[in-house]
C-alpha cells in the first residue's frame, strides 16, 4: 500500500497534471475563435472557422488537413504523431453552431463578452485573475468551441511540462453538426484512413447536472412511423350507423393499446428478443447515478412514472415505443356525431443495442398483420378499401440504429481512471436516452466510442446567450492533460 503511495506521488510530480496554462492567453485566443459567424450553411465563415482552428493547432506543431468533400464545410485534421505508438486515439468536436436569432441576445452572439456570476460585464483583459464563475458568452461558447480550444491548450501545458503522448492524437473537427451532419456517413466512406482511428472520444454536449462531469457509452437508436386505419369512404351519422360501421378511431387506438401497455412494456411478439441484457457494470454505474427521479417529479408535475417504479436511467436501457400524436375527428366546441373516415398516429420507437430500424419494421408489421389488418403504402382508393376488412397504411421514416460501448472495456476503465486522478470522477452514463448517429462511428469495427462533454449543464447551448462557465474550461482543460499523458 505504502510502496502504491509513494508510486503514485511520484507519478504526480512528474506528471503534468495540475499544471495550469495561461489563462489570460486561453481566454484571448478563444475569443477570437468566437467572433468568426458559424453557420454551417455560411460557406465564407466556415472556410475562415476552419483556417482559424488549422492555424491553432499548427502554431503546437499539430499537422493538419482538411477533409472535403463537395458542398460540405470541411473536417479539421489534426494529427500528433508519436514514432513507436500503435493506437490512435480521435478527439471529436464540431465548429460550427446553431442559428441565432440577435433580438433574442443581451449582446451580439458574435461579439465575444465576459459577464460575472450577477451577469454584469467584466473587463477581463485588465483583471489580475479570472473568477472561475465568470462566463464567456457568444455562440458556440458551450456547443462546440470549447473542446477546441481545450485541447489546444492541453497540449500547451503538455509541453511545457516536457510530456509526450503515448499514443497518436488525431483532432477531427466537424462543421456541420448543428446541420444533422448531412455529410458525415460520406466523409467517414471516403476517408477510411484518417476516420477509423482506434478509438474515439467525442467531445460535445454539457456535464452532468450536478456539475459532475459524465462519460456517455451510448445512445439509442430511433425510428418513425405514420399510421393511417381507414373507416368509411364518407363521413357518417354515428346515431344512424354507430355500432354497424368500424370507426377508424376506436380501430387506432385498439391497435396503440395491442403495441404498449401502460407501464411502457412493448407488447409486440418478438419484440425484447434483440435486446441486451443489461451488465453488471452498467448495473453499477446506474446505481451509483445521481438520483433525479424525485426532482423531476416535481418539475413535471406527475404523481407515478412508467416503468414500474424503476429508476430513469434503467427504463433508458429498453426500448420504447412513444406515441407522438393523434389526429381524427374534433373535440369540446368542434366535436360532431360523426364516424370518421380515417384516424392517423405518429409513432415512434427508440432502439437499444442489437435492434435495427430493419428488424424492428419487421416485427411491427407482423404484428399489425396478426390485428388482421391489411398493409398499404401509399393511400388507397375505394376500390381497395372497399375489398379489405381491415385498411392500414403504415409509412416508416428512415431512423438508424444505436450504439453502445462497454463500460467494462479496457478502454473506458482506463478514461474513467484518467478522469477520476485528475480529480474528476465522472458520472459514468451507460446511454442517453436520445439519439444521436454515434453508430457511425462505432461501425463498421465496432469501434469504441465515448462522448466526454465539459461543457456546463446551463450554457444555453442552441438558444440565445449561450455561454461557457470559465471553471468548466479549465476543468476541460485538466482531463484533456490527463488523457493525452495517460492514454496507452
Ligand atoms: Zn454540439
Amino acid at each position: 500500500m505504502k510502496r502504491l503511495t509513494i508510486l503514485f506521488v511520484l507519478f504526480l510530480a512528474t506528471s503534468a497534471l495540475g499544471q495550469k496554462p495561461d489563462q489570460h492567453a486561453v481566454v484571448a485566443e478563444f475569443v477570437d475563435l468566437l467572433a468568426i459567424p458559424n453557420l454551417a450553411s455560411d460557406a465564407p465563415n466556415i472556410a475562415r472557422n476552419a483556417a482559424a482552428i488549422r492555424a491553432m493547432f499548427e502554431k503546437r506543431g499539430v499537422s493538419t488537413r482538411l477533409l472535403t468533400l463537395d458542398g460540405a464545410p470541411p473536417i479539421v485534421i489534426g494529427d500528433v504523431r508519436v514514432p513507436g505508438a500503435t493506437r490512435t486515439i480521435a478527439f471529436y468536436a464540431h465548429y460550427d453552431g446553431q442559428p441565432v436569432d440577435p433580438a433574442q441576445w443581451k449582446s451580439a452572439p458574435w461579439t465575444p463578452v465576459m459577464r460575472d456570476a450577477a451577469g454584469n460585464e467584466v473587463d477581463w483583459r485588465n483583471a489580475k485573475s479570472l473568477n472561475p464563475e465568470w462566463r464567456i458568452y457568444a455562440r458556440s461558447s458551450g456547443d462546440d468551441k470549447t473542446p477546441i480550444i481545450g485541447m489546444a491548450a492541453a497540449l500547451d501545458v503538455l509541453r511545457a511540462a516536457g510530456h509526450k503522448t503515448a499514443v497518436n492524437l488525431r483532432f477531427v473537427f466537424e462543421g456541420e453538426e448543428e446541420a444533422g451532419s448531412p455529410h458525415l456517413a460520406a466523409y467517414l466512406a471516403k476517408y477510411p484512413e484518417v476516420l477509423r482511428p482506434d478509438a474515439w472520444i467525442l467531445c460535445d454536449g454539457p456535464v452532468h447536472q450536478s456539475r459532475r462531469m459524465q462519460l456517455v457509452f451510448g445512445a439509442r437508436g430511433v425510428v418513425d412511423l405514420e399510421l393511417t386505419v381507414y373507416g368509411p369512404v364518407k363521413g357518417l351519422h354515428d346515431g344512424h350507423y354507430g355500432n354497424w360501421v368500424p370507426n377508424p378511431i376506436v380501430r387506432l387506438t385498439h391497435l396503440i393499446d395491442s403495441m404498449r401497455d401502460e407501464s411502457g412494456r412493448i407488447l409486440i411478439a418478438h419484440f425484447y428478443g434483440d435486446v441486451q441484457r443489461i451488465s453488471r457494470a452498467e448495473q453499477e454505474a446506474i446505481a451509483k447515478m445521481p438520483s433525479v427521479e424525485t426532482d423531476l417529479k416535481r418539475e413535471f408535475g406527475i404523481a407515478a412514472t412508467e416503468g414500474e417504479g424503476l429508476p430513469l436511467n434503467e427504463m433508458l436501457m429498453l426500448p420504447a415505443l412513444n406515441v407522438r400524436g393523434i389526429q381524427s375527428g374534433h373535440v369540446g366546441a368542434q366535436a360532431s356525431n360523426t364516424i370518421q373516415t380515417e384516424a392517423q398516429a405518429s409513432l415512434d420507437f427508440r432502439l437499444v443495442p442489437a435492434e435495427t430500424p430493419e428488424s424492428v419494421k419487421t416485427l411491427v408489421e407482423q404484428h399489425i398483420e396478426t390485428q388482421g389488418y391489411t398493409i398499404v403504402r401509399t393511400t388507397p382508393d375505394a376500390a381497395t378499401r372497399a375489398a379489405h376488412a381491415k385498411l392500414i397504411k403504415v409509412v416508416w421514416g428512415s431512423g438508424y440504429p444505436p450504439a453502445r460501448t462497454p463500460l467494462d472495456l479496457p478502454f473506458s476503465n482506463q478514461i474513467a481512471s484518467l478522469m477520476a486522478a485528475a480529480g474528476h470522477d465522472p458520472v459514468r452514463v451507460p446511454t442517453l436516452g436520445g439519439s444521436i448517429p454515434m453508430y457511425l462511428f462505432q461501425q463498421p469495427a465496432n469501434t469504441p466510442v465515448l462522448i466526454l462533454p465539459i461543457a456546463n449543464h446551463d450554457d444555453n447551448q442552441h438558444a440565445a446567450n449561450e455561454n461557457i462557465r470559465l471553471q468548466n474550461l479549465w476543468d476541460g482543460i485538466d482531463v484533456y492533460v490527463a488523457l493525452f499523458e495517460g492514454l496507452r
